[in-house]
């Protein structure tokens, strides 16, 4: 960056230079020819006033004075045919001609231009002397025109001045660059290699695990925005990280917890079983001679739920390994639906199904399955006290096959949600809070996935995927190839 920085500043300040240098030679050159002119002008007056009073020669002394003083380079007084008359170099004078260009003594007016010598430049002036009446008595009056003034001057002076104007314009743009490149140089490691520095550093701390790494922030420009953003995405990626190792760990202990759990409950189950047997038979035996027929039905009934759950935490302590075959959720769904629609009835809960035929069959256990659907179906219904409706649908998704089952119920509180899959959680006055524990356990041995959204008064829905079955998977395959 710095060395394009440097090269664009010296790129300017060259052009500048070009520039400046370029005017000002112009300037010089003008400025040169115009003193001519001016000398020339001056030549022509002096000349008029010597001639009148017959000094002739003062004419040639004037001109080599303003040669001795620089003013010219050499002057001429030529006449009209371009005999030289006075010359600074005396030599030419009366001897030679001078080739005059022919508008000079046409067009009557100051000619004036620049042409080389021996490698000099030479500007020079031309001064037509036009014939007066007082000229009348030493020159023929029919002539309008007595000769020319020709002054030349160096232009070297004016070349030297520009060649030593450059030098110290080239020199001042050193100077500059070298000014600006120090100020920019400083501003770089000031303002962006520094900054950049330390982002880099606290990066290189990420990268190492430390997730701790922050930049202070500086400044409010792109850099300040630039930290703030690292900051903050460090700062997530902190919090995810943290979350993350938090439910790593409830998982583990859950798991440890349900191992140990399962142990005892199959333990307490096997040991209960037995005896409730026992009293479900005395029991059988009293209802035939019982007076209060009511009471005994209620024993009756409270032993059936005893070994409901009994049965339920001996499935979910021991379940059994599924038999995995392709079947059709669609069949399956509809004996659970049967079970349920006497409840749903009494609850007044409309029972709607969106199961189109053609779908591809999974790979499950399919009574492993059904217990799992019946669960959620009754939840759904429990949901429901007050009616609702009760949606069953089914839809294939990129080869997985999603079962979503919704209902219009309470809801579950955010808090309650990470909980239900939870053994014994529940919420219910005769619940055993084993229902979605084992319906999780089944689906996830039967290679699917289980998940809940739900708000609280409006309802919930529990979201089910299957892969679809192998076989007619790679079948779908082919003949999609096939087309
Ligand atoms: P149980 O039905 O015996 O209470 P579950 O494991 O089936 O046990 O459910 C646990 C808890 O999850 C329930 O008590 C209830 O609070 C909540 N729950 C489950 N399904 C739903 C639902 N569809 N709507 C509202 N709450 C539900
Ligand atoms: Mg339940």
């Amino acid at each position: 960056m710095l060395a394009a920085i440097g090269v664009t500043v010296a790129i300017v300040i060259a052009l500048y230079t070009f520039f400046v240098h370029r005017v000002q030679s112009e300037w010089w050159r003008e400025r040169t020819q115009a003193q001519n002119v001016i000398t020339a002008t001056m030549v022509h007056e002096y000349l008029a006033g010597v001639m009148l009073s017959d000094r002739h020669q003062e004419v040639l002394h004037f001109l080599q004075q303003l040669q001795s003083k620089n003013e010219i380079w050499r002057g001429r007084v030529i006449k009209v045919d371009g005999t030289i008359v006075f010359s600074t170099t005396t030599q030419e004078m009366k001897h030679a001609t001078l080739a005059t260009p022919p508008e000079l003594f046409r067009e009557k007016h100051i000619l004036h231009g620049v042409r080389v010598e021996d490698g000099h430049q030479i500007a020079i002036a031309m001064y037509p002397i036009q014939n007066r009446a007082s000229c009348a008595h030493c020159h023929d009056d029919k002539k309008e025109l007595l000769g020319a003034i020709v002054l030349e001057r160096s232009l070297e002076p004016a070349v030297a001045t520009v060649a030593r104007n450059r030098n110290l314009l080239l020199l001042y743009g050193a100077l500059i660059f070298v000014i600006v490149g120090v100020v920019v140089w400083l501003l770089i490691v000031r303002l962006v290699a520094q900054p950049v520095h330390n982002l880099l550093a606290q990066m290189e701390r990420v990268r190492a695990g430390d997730l701790t790494a922050r930049v202070p922030a500086q400044s409010h420009d792109e850099i300040g925005r630039l930290t703030d953003g690292f900051n903050s995405m460090v700062e997530s990626l902190q919090k995810t990280t943290e979350e993350l190792r938090e439910s790593h760990e409830r998982q583990i202990q859950q798991a440890g917890k349900l191992a140990s759990i399962g142990e005892l409950a199959s333990g307490i189950a096997h040991e209960i079983r037995n005896p409730l047997a026992g009293i479900g038979a005395a029991v059988e035996v009293l209802a035939e001679s019982a007076k209060d027929r009511e009471i005994v039905g209620e024993i009756r009934k409270q032993i059936n739920r005893l070994s409901a759950t009994l049965r339920g935490l001996l499935d979910f302590s021991r379940p059994s390994e599924p038999e995995i075959m392709p079947c059709d959720v669609g069949e399956l769904l509809k004996p659970m639906l049967a079970l349920t629609r006497p409840d749903a009835q009494k609850a007044n809960v409309q029972i709607i199904t969106e199961c189109p035929d053609n779908l591809p069959p999974i790979s499950a256990d399919p009574q492993q399955l059904q217990q799992a659907i019946l669960n959620i179906l009754l939840n759904a219904i429990q949901a429901m006290p007050h009616g609702g409706t009760l949606t069953v649908r089914t839809d294939l998704h990129v080869n997985r096959l999603r079962l979503s089952i919704r209902d219009t119920g309470v809801g579950i509180p955010r808090e309650n949600r990470e909980r239900i899959f939870s053994p014994f959680f529940t919420t219910k006055h005769h619940g055993t809070g084993l229902g979605l524990a084992i319906t999780r356990s089944i689906i996830e041995k039967n290679g699917g996935t289980i998940a809940v959204e739900s708000e609280v008064g409006r309802g919930t829905t529990v979201f089910m995927e299957f892969p679809v079955s192998k076989q007619e998977a790679s079948d779908a395959k082919n003949q999609s190839a096939g087309h």
